[in-house]
């Protein structure tokens, strides 16, 4: 197995835990694995970030071990991103040539 792999399926797991066990903080709604982002990753601690699919509020998670996650933490505010790469900037321009959206919705959501 490469390390993708088993970092992918450590993702897919923590993913799998947070829909299974957590809701969103301000209505109660369950979140399914479309709405749990992996936001970090460094060597054994996970961030990731949950937005609720009905009131868009988010929450952090952050884990440190592997199942069943009893060092598991929701901190209260959001843990800062790391800084804009040149790498996200091209995926944002690829984005943006083909969005057809609204692009004021799509800020508002994230
Ligand atoms: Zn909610």
């Amino acid at each position: 197995m490469r390390v993708d792999d088993a970092q992918s399926g450590a993702a897919f797991e923590l993913i799998a835990f947070v829909t299974r066990h957590l809701a969103c903080h301000a209505c109660g709604t369950g979140y399914s694995a479309d709405n749990v982002q992996v936001a970090q990753h460094h060597r054994e601690q996970w961030t990731l970030l949950a937005t609720c699919p009905v009131c868009t509020a988010q929450r952090a998670i952050v884990a440190y071990d592997g199942p069943p996650y009893e060092r598991l933490e929701t901190p209260d505010t959001i843990p800062p991103l790391p800084p804009l790469t040149a790498q996200d900037v091209r995926e944002w321009r690829i984005f943006l040539r083909q969005f057809a959206g609204d692009l004021k919705a799509l800020l508002s959501a994230s």
